[in-house]
């Protein structure tokens, strides 16, 4: 084969993006750390391989092992959430939910999502995505008193706007969310229903969340959140809905699917069916918990008043009303911990200032840390906010999560 010379400016920055997941912080609650088998299956020669189409119906030749892997790919996540079909082709989450869409409606169709600032996801109808300029979307959000879903209201919104579907799922929501009511309001005005587990198939996997498959005509989610695989999407469905979710992947919205993706989403399916999966997604909501519990101890307010899954959002208003989300992410980040600016309910400051910030154990688990870590994270996240504009402060609060990564070091390997 042909040899090129080593493209050394890549892999000095790939050596310094290790680095940095090496010996700072990460608490963004929607990124994790893949394990080796995972990334050695995503940095494969599968990567070469043309297959549109599915198995045993592809459109170009020489696919006999991609066939095997594919179907090993749905075959073992079918087993690990009960579905009857899986589509494991969509290249993200965002595409999963395109596709369903494109499968399940009609352009202009009205759907019922969670309202954006309250935790919905960009593809739950916002006017800058293409799933809000092709249906109409209507919202339900939480209840001003105790910041959970408002069950009561989204029936009643239902019942006016009889969507063809209802999507329950969140990017920032701190609670489980319960499939159940959403069927039975869905079954009562005549609705589709689709569960976006994006954030949450790790732990329903896990066996720590209700698992939504029984429930949802369609479930969509990502495979490198909680579930730590791969970046990629997933979509599970009712056999009789299986050949309309197919044909909307592929030819309706994708081309080729990414095999060594698949691969490498069949590795992280086979991870998370082992027994140490369980014990892992109980100790990160067990990690959240921990976290939310010692950040109330630091003077922080906490949406909802606390977490019962994998993150939790700090609302800053009462800490320091001058203090948005960006500002305070900012700061952080040059202190060694990474987590993202966020909106509450009924923020006043725009998506990209916020008031709030999402914080997220998935990472932080896989890595090894436990409640006593939790302890000292928020510490750390007390002290960087309490003296923002102090660089010696984030300095050495940027030594003190080095000194905590040292002990928990994800890829101690490829350093
Ligand atoms: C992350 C997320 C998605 C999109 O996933 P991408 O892979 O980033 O496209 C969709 N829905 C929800 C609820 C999410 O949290």
């Amino acid at each position: 084969m042909q040899q090129m010379p080593r493209d050394d400016e890549v892999f000095a920055i790939i050596g310094r993006e290790v680095e940095r997941q090496n010996t700072t912080i990460q608490l963004i609650a929607s990124e994790n750390f893949a394990s080796r088998q995972v990334l050695e299956a995503t940095g494969s020669v599968l990567t070469n391989k043309y297959s549109e189409g599915y198995p045993g119906k592809r459109y170009y030749g020489g696919n006999q092992v991609i066939d095997e892997v594919e179907e090993l790919a749905r075959r073992r996540v079918c087993d690990l959430f009960g579905a009857e079909h899986a589509n494991v082709q969509p290249h993200s989450g965002a595409n999963a939910n395109m596709a369903a869409y494109f499968a399940l409606l009609e352009p202009g169709d009205t759907v019922l999502g969670m309202k954006l600032d309250q935790g919905g996801h960009l593809t739950h109808g916002s006017p800058v995505n293409a799933s809000g300029k092709l249906y109409h979307f209507v919202s339900y959000g939480v209840t001003e008193s105790d910041e959970r879903i408002d069950f009561d209201a989204l029936h009643q919104v239902a019942s006016q706007e009889r969507p063809k579907l209802i999507v329950a799922g969140a990017t920032a929501y701190p609670r489980i969310i319960d499939p159940e009511p959403f069927r039975s309001i869905a079954d009562d005005v005549g609705a589709l229903f689709l569960f976006d587990a994006a954030h949450v198939a790790g732990l329903i996997a896990g066996g720590v969340h209700p698992n939504p498959v029984p429930f949802a005509d369609v479930v969509t989610f990502t495979t490198h959140k909680t579930l730590r695989g791969p970046r990629g999407g997933c979509i599970l469905t009712r056999a009789d809905l299986a050949e309309a979710i197919d044909k909307a992947v592929f030819p309706g919205f994708q081309g080729g699917p990414l095999d060594h993706v698949i691969a490498a989403k069949a590795v992280a399916f086979h991870e998370a069916a082992q027994p140490e999966f369980a014990d892992y997604a109980a100790a990160i909501v067990r990690n959240a918990a921990a976290l939310a519990e010692a950040l109330v101890g630091e003077g922080f307010r906490l949406v909802s008043g606390g977490t019962d899954n994998h993150l939790m959002l700090v609302d800053l208003r009462t800490f320091d009303p001058e203090l948005s989300g960006k500002k305070a992410r900012l700061a952080l980040d040059r202190a060694g911990i990474s987590l993202n600016e966020n909106t509450v309910p009924d923020d006043p400051r725009p998506p990209y200032i916020a008031s709030g910030l999402r914080i997220g154990t998935p990472a932080v688990t896989t890595a090894g840390m436990g409640p006593a870590e939790m302890a000292t994270i928020a510490a750390l996240i007390g002290r960087v906010l309490r003296n923002r504009d102090d660089d010696a402060e984030l300095a050495a609060v940027r030594d003190d999560a080095a000194t905590l990564c040292s002990k928990f070091t994800p890829y101690p390997d490829l350093a």
